[in-house]
């Protein structure tokens, strides 16, 4: 424990969490019904922010604290209150070399020592549940996670695209795809081996990556084709994103030992047409990346909105009327 001082590691494979010492034994007796009932209510759920706010629930009910945070690199950073006090005290989780994170309590009066006994004890309780929940998550995360490249995979685009595509209609905000695929690709194969076309996908997704947008999503939905998500981006959006990556790309030095190899990409996009079909928009924007590759690649191709392309064959009179 500490009083506003770094967190201290607490290992639960080893930690005594029964205090011998007589005074604390009585804080300790009354905590043991919360305590009991919270290791059933950790039983119900796999779902950390639950598990994080069943804590808290708890742990509040035995500790006066403004403010309490629960962050971790797996699930992020849950917190409840913005006020940030002057006492805290913070605990890094352990259990059997797995890093389970880090709790911090804040209050303006400093934390008795029974009443970090009394925390420690909860947590305890914490952490085998916690454990799972992280344990689940991290499956969870790889089932949607491309295992070359790290960025989404088919099933990830298709979950966030439904769910793109539904805020696009209900907030009226517009929406952009654009379709990538690597020019000629088989050649660097061939070339320089499948392990150096394995490696060149893997710097391509972190090239792409750091040039788009945080808010924008890669995904790898085949062998050598991704899909970039733009939400909140119209068509002109979209054409200065997807331009910015080719650039990025061509200027890139990809290597694979000592060899550098030059790499160009073709780009689609297309921009979401409320009443669409899903199906609709990634057809126009790979028939938009088809022409960019007979354009002669390394080039990006805007999809024409369905309704321009009717007038244009004249089926939507009525409409310029
Ligand atoms: P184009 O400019 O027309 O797209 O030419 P291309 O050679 O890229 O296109 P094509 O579809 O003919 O070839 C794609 C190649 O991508 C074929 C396959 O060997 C390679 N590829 C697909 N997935 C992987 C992968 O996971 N690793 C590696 N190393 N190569 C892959
Ligand atoms: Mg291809
Ligand atoms: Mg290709």
């Amino acid at each position: 424990m500490t009083t506003n001082k770094k967190a201290d590691t607490i290992d639960f494979t080893k930690a005594r969490l029964v205090s011998t010492y007589n005074e604390l034994a009585k804080h300790l007796a009354d905590s043991d019904d919360i305590i009991s009932r919270l290791t059933r209510r950790l039983q119900t759920t796999l779902d950390i922010k639950h598990i994080v706010n069943m804590f808290v629930e708890e742990v509040g009910k035995l500790i006066d604290f403004d403010q309490f945070e629960y962050s971790c690199e797996t699930a992020g950073s849950y917190i409840t209150s913005e006020k940030r006090s002057a006492h805290s005290c913070n605990y890094k989780l352990k259990l059997e070399n797995d890093d389970l994170g880090e709790v911090s309590l804040t209050r303006s009066k400093k934390f008795k020592e029974e009443e970090l006994a009394i925390l420690e004890r909860l947590m305890g309780t914490l952490v085998f549940p916690l454990k799972n929940a992280l344990m689940y998550k991290r499956a969870l995360d790889a089932a949607l996670q491309d295992s070359l490249t790290g960025c989404g995979n088919k099933r990830a685009l298709d979950t966030a695209l439904a769910r793109e595509t539904e805020l696009s209609r209900r907030h009226n905000h517009p929406l952009s795809v654009i379709t990538i695929d690597i020019d000629y690709f088989k050649n660097i194969n061939d070339q320089y081996g499948h392990a150096a076309g394995d490696n060149i996908l893997k710097q391509l997704v972190e090239c792409m990556t750091n040039s788009a947008r945080k808010s924008d999503l890669c995904f790898r939905c085949g062998g050598e084709e991704f899909i970039v998500l733009l939400n909140k981006t119209n068509e002109v959006g979209a054409k200065i994103i997807a331009e910015r990556l080719r650039l990025a790309v061509s200027k890139t030095r990809f290597v694979h030992g000592d060899k550098i190899i030059p790499l160009t990409i073709s780009l689609g996009t297309a921009t979401f047409i409320h009443d669409e079909k899903l199906e609709s928009l990634l057809e126009r924007s790979d028939k938009a990346l088809y022409e960019a590759k007979n354009a002669g690649r390394n080039r990006v191709v805007s999809a024409e909105s369905p309704i321009r392309q009717n007038m244009t064959n004249g089926e939507t009179n009525h409409l310029t009327a």
